[in-house]
């Protein structure tokens, strides 16, 4: 071809995730931040050959796969419904993809997440040579054939190999092998539509990480690759400020910890000025507001409630979203109480709430030299900074 090759993608969704037995189709369901089929459709809006964008979606899942969608800017071609089946599925995507004219399409599963940029290079590289290619990876196990429980023989496993996606094709022979093909025929990939129209199909190398979501446990994978796999990760930082004043008491909470002291601190809840900078710094991280958004102060609810819980919304909201806290550190400025003796304590108690190891946790003390509202006793502040790692949802 001399011209640049005009290169769509296909990516199948229209599937109903009967294996997961989940009431979510398995490429809507949550992976660390973002449904499966967001990330799996993410590597081809940022491939430099890949011109158009189509995905085929259950006539229901329209909701489902708008909210999939809805962080992409880079442009994707409305979805198209889907069949019955795997065929008619691809069927209709490739003729609503027709009359945009590609040279090139590849077909993707939508349950694939991992696709790396590499594969998707290598099957467009080997289009130049053929009309047909498929990622394959060796297979590490021992393959029968059988029939019921009995083993009918024992297949040669250096002549097989797993099949991925994405597969790629010449646009009017495949299109034209599909036409060509009975519309209830069970294939289960299109490389058998290829093969069966005599288009002769060729292999490159797949990629192990580029995974299939088939039942819970691959979803569970995926899950932990996620958190495992540093270059789908960023940290993220967050910062907290606070303050409240003294009235009349005989101790304070700080940090969850009860101090014996002149005053008490006033507030809504328990006052506690750490655990309130710490709640902000952690929401900071996830761009969730900040403690007065979730605990209105005029809603009785929290009156006199212990900070713990704030905290603990913070780190929930943090975990629903695949993060993971990496340290958190707390500056608390007042000229009394001491903090020092009771430093350990504090650490303990947020080590307890954020279940987190005590390394990870610097409280700090400092007064401010008698000087504004703090050096003339009057309140107590409290800073906190604290950084997550978070999956990367652009990714
Ligand atoms: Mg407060």
């Amino acid at each position: 071809m001399s011209k640049k090759p005009n290169i769509a993608v296909l990516i199948v969704a229209a599937g109903s995730g009967s294996r997961l037995k989940a009431s979510t189709p398995k490429q809507y369901l949550d992976l660390a931040g973002a449904p499966v089929l967001h990330r799996s459709v993410i590597p081809f809006t940022k491939h430099p050959l890949i011109n158009l964008i189509q995905v085929v979606i259950s006539p229901d899942a329209k909701t489902a796969y708008q909210g999939a969608i809805k962080n992409i800017t880079t442009e994707i071609l409305p979805p198209i419904s889907g069949g019955k089946t795997r065929q008619a599925s691809v069927l209709a995507g490739l003729t609503a993809l027709q009359p945009h004219k590609p040279d090139l399409v590849l077909i993707h599963d939508g349950a694939r997440p991992f696709v790396s940029f590499e594969i998707i290079s290598r099957v467009i590289e080997q289009l130049a040579k053929a009309k047909a290619v498929i990622p394959v990876l060796p297979v590490a196990d021992t393959i029968k054939q059988i029939s019921g429980h009995r083993v009918e023989k024992t297949l040669e496993r250096a002549n097989l190999v797993a099949v991925q996606t994405p597969q790629g094709f010449d646009f009017s022979a495949l299109l034209e092998a599909h036409k060509n093909i009975s519309a209830d025929s069970t294939v289960t990939d299109d490389a058998a539509i290829a093969e069966h129209a005599g288009i002769e199909v060729v292999c490159v190398e797949g990629d192990v990480e580029n995974l299939k979501i088939t039942t819970q446990q691959d979803l569970d994978i995926a899950r932990s690759k996620m958190k495992s796999d540093t270059s789908q990760m960023q940290t993220h930082i967050g910062q907290g400020f606070d303050v409240h004043r003294f009235g009349p008491g005989d101790s304070v909470i700080l940090c969850g910890v009860k101090i014996p002291h002149s005053h008490s601190l006033i507030g809504h809840s328990d006052a506690d000025a750490g655990l309130h900078a710490l709640t902000d710094a952690l929401l900071g991280t996830i761009g969730e507001g900040d403690i007065g958004a979730h605990f209105p102060p005029n809603d009785d609810t929290w009156k006199g409630a212990a900070s713990s819980i704030f905290l603990e919304k913070a780190r929930d909201l943090i975990a629903q979203r695949g993060g993971t806290i990496i340290n958190v550190d707390l500056t608390l400025i007042c000229e009394a109480p001491k903090i020092g003796p009771h430093r350990e304590a504090m650490r303990a108690k947020l080590a307890e709430i954020l279940q987190l190891d005590h390394s990870r946790i610097s409280i700090k003390a400092t007064t401010s030299e008698g000087l504004g509202f703090t050096g003339r006793k009057e309140g107590i502040a409290a800073q906190a900074i604290a950084s997550v790692s978070l999956p990367d949802t652009m990714k």
